[in-house]
């Protein structure tokens, strides 16, 4: 069974990356850290194409939590390997430096930047062993520009765009590709309540990307003949470079 690792598959963008993958033919695990009821939606839909999965609950930014659930996946599943990664859990916590609070500073670095970490680690060592591995880390236009407001959330991403590049060479000669994927504004729950019709206006397209079009990119990554591509970055933003 081949096997593909979605963190934050609950929703938004992770939620299409399952479904993509699952019409690829993977066998899903899709990781979440509360939201049951949106996880559960998403196998529903990954079933629906055909192809199976399973929920597997995990704070991606506990080491504890990632080596007991994944962990305990991955040793109770030996003769099933998880061939792609999607690093894709995240979080936002706006707030100018000034007022920003260590909470917050903590919790965006540690569920990006740290959940990579944890979840990765457990992961890799599989890829290495079979010689085969393809993993995707959702990081944001946020990390390549910096944005005012976000300077946690750009710390975040930029750490996994670096991580991103150094793994891609590390693991390089074992069939294992690292990219990235960094999208603009994506119509998900985590940009529901920003000003959709304003921030559009920036963007040449004028309007929001779906995570159906950042899916997309995913499935491209994760393909046989995207095998010579690795510590890339690609940006979907609708024209809205850095
Ligand atoms: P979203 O709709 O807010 O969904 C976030 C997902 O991450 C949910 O499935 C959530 O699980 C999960 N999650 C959050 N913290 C977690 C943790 N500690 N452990 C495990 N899962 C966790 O977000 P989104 O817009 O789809 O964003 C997905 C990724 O794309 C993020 O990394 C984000 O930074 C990045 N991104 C988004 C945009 C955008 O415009 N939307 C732009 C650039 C980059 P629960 O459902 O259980 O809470």
């Amino acid at each position: 069974m081949k096997c593909a690792l979605v963190t934050g598959g609950s929703r938004g963008i992770g939620r299409a990356v399952c479904i993509r993958l699952a019409a690829l033919g993977y066998h899903v695990l899709i990781n979440y850290k509360g939201n049951e009821a949106a996880a559960k939606e998403t196998l529903e839909a990954v079933t629906a194409k055909g192809s199976t999965g399973e929920l597997l609950a995990f704070n991606v930014g506990d080491a504890a939590d990632v080596q007991n659930v994944l962990g305990g996946w991955i040793e109770n599943n030996k003769d099933n390997h998880i061939e792609v990664l999607v690093n894709n859990a995240g979080v936002r916590e706006d707030s100018l430096m000034f007022w920003m609070t260590e909470a917050q500073w903590n919790n965006v670095l540690n569920t990006s930047l740290n959940g990579f970490y944890h979840v990765t680690k457990q992961v890799l060592n599989g890829m290495l062993l079979k010689r085969f591995g393809r993993i995707v880390n959702m990081v944001s236009l946020s990390g390549l520009k910096g944005l005012p407001g976000q300077v946690n959330y750009s710390a975040a991403k930029a750490g996994m765009i670096g991580a991103t590049k150094a793994l891609a060479q590390e693991v390089a000669k074992r069939g294992v590709t690292v990219n990235a994927i960094a999208p603009g504004y994506i119509k998900t729950d985590m940009t529901a309540e920003l000003n959709e019709k304003e921030l559009a206006a920036q963007v040449p397209m004028n309007r929001f990307g779906t995570p159906e079009e950042v899916a997309e990119a995913v499935a491209f990554f994760v393909s046989r003949g995207a095998g010579y591509i690795t510590g890339e970055v690609l940006n979907i933003n609708g024209g809205l470079h850095t």
